[in-house]
């Protein structure tokens, strides 16, 4: 059997990251598979479009590197991948359903519904379609059909449990007490997520359904629909929720959830993929930090957790700067020119200046702030600082640093390695209480950039004219 997926948003507005993590699942484990991986893109729900929500959600999975193999741009014989326009397949297959006394019309005008609501809600019991259209007979719905509004629902049973497989959350029941007749047709004529959904998963050899958990439970109404069509429905797998740090459901209140956000406050793509995946599911072992490819090559669909995934930013923000470090040198300074902000730093000099900081971003948004120490001269530094410049040690260690970078025709990273190895060998001061005083000597800040780069881009002489300040 051909694995085929699809990854079914609705444009409703920036990319969450919930999504972005469903959008991988479904694309590690079909490349995994070799199988097909779908776009298709849900926009039957008119009200909810959000002008240019589609040209971003193609460009944050291009951006991420999530190819698709059929949706929009890729059409095949199963397309079009827009369901705004599948209407036809829609509307002949609910028909059938008409015929077979499956579904029915309701005329409930939306004052009768709410009526209805309130009523249940007085009486305490459960809230839902009160079954008023579910009995009209066929002549009658026929005759007021020309005349009258109304939508198209599923009669759905009522009474036992649907039962059914999922391979997250293993064997499931849901009671029929508890789904209602959903709404198939909209009295505008176009179809609800449930039917659309199923029509389409069925006429593009969907063979699973990889999607959040909020989906599971529309489950039982969908696996009815295939029973009603003759059917046979994919494999289920609901992937758990994504939460904040104090376990609710992620949400905009406690910090960023579009993709968009993310990058650009300058994350790096790879690193977001890495992070996303394993909120859900991880390899085991320590290693953190997994390539697409591992991921294609790791990845378990049967080891999917139940329990929901924390996003946990400090994490993000730790595996980023592991991107980050770990770069290829041309690709990191290509992207780094996109970040300089207002930054003084010569052009000359810049490329050192930004190898300088690289091991120390956490995102590429923090670059200008961390250049500021190429470009201005160093702050008085704090209490602790100032212990340090007034050991014995340190004024041993500077006396020795200006008399070795004097010598120097150029100060270069190598040759200020070999200065520090020898102003080690010289006076047996090593580790903290070498490097340290060099640092706040020349920056005025206890930690930061790469030292190296700093002294290269400072030179030779304003490297003397900073230590012998202190
Ligand atoms: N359009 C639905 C969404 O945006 C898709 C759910 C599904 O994958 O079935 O979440």
């Amino acid at each position: 059997m051909t694995v085929i997926t699809r990854f079914a948003p609705s444009p409703t507005g920036l990319v969450h990251v919930g999504s972005h993590r469903t959008a991988l699942y479904n694309y590690i484990f079909t490349r995994q598979q070799g199988g097909k991986f779908i776009l298709r893109v849900e926009d039957t729900d008119q009200n909810r479009y959000v002008e240019g929500a589609i040209e971003n959600l193609l460009l944050s999975l291009e951006k991420l590197g999530i190819d698709y193999d059929a949706g929009p741009g890729k059409e095949d014989e199963n397309g079009p991948y827009f369901q705004s326009k599948r209407n036809d397949i829609y509307k002949k297959e609910v028909q059938k359903l008409l015929d077979a006394r499956y579904a029915y019309r309701c005329f409930c005008s939306m004052e009768m519904l709410e009526a209805a609501r309130k009523e249940q809600i007085e009486k305490h019991i459960p809230t839902g379609y009160n079954g008023k259209c579910r009995n009209i007979p066929q002549e009658e719905s026929d005759k007021r059909a020309e005349t009258e509004d109304f939508v198209i629902r599923l009669k759905t049973p009522q009474e036992g449990v649907c039962a059914f497989h999922d391979i997250v959350r293993g064997d499931v029941q849901i009671s029929w007490s508890q789904v209602d007749d959903q709404v198939l047709v909209k009295s505008d004529g176009f179809p609800t997520y449930h039917l659309a959904n199923v029509v389409d998963d069925h006429y593009m050899d969907v063979t699973h359904i990889i999607r959040g958990e909020e989906w599971l439970p529309s489950v039982p109404k969908h696996l009815f629909l295939y029973d009603c069509f003759g059917w046979e429905p994919p494999r289920m797998v609901h992937l758990p929720l994504l939460l904040n740090a104090d376990k609710s459901k992620l949400s905009k209140r406690q910090g960023d959830v579009a993709v968009e956000d993310y990058l650009k406050k300058g994350y790096v793509p790879e690193a977001l993929n890495n992070f996303l995946a394993l909120l859900g599911w991880n390899p085991g072992g320590k290693n953190e930090i997994y390539s697409m490819e591992e991921l294609i090559t790791a990845f378990d669909i049967n080891k999917i957790n139940k329990a929901g995934a924390v996003f946990d930013v400090q994490k993000l923000n730790w595996m980023n700067g592991q991107y980050i470090k770990n770069m290829d040198t041309a690709k990191y300074l290509k992207e780094a020119r996109k970040w300089l902000g207002n930054t003084k730093v010569n052009e000359s000099k810049l490329d050192t200046a930004l190898m300088a900081v690289k091991t120390s971003l956490t995102t590429f948004q923090d670059i200008p702030d961390k250049l500021v120490v190429f470009t201005e001269d160093p702050v008085i530094p704090g209490e602790e600082a100032k212990e340090m410049l007034a050991l014995d040690s340190t004024r041993t260690v500077f006396t020795s640093y200006v008399e070795k970078v004097s010598t120097l025709d150029i100060l270069t990273v190598d040759s200020f390695k070999t200065v520090m190895k020898a102003i080690q060998t010289e006076t047996g001061v090593k580790g903290k209480l070498l490097w340290m005083p060099v640092r706040i000597g020349l920056t005025g800040e206890m930690h930061g950039p790469e030292l190296g780069y700093i002294a290269e881009y400072l030179g030779k002489n304003e490297n003397l004219r900073r230590i012998q300040n202190n």
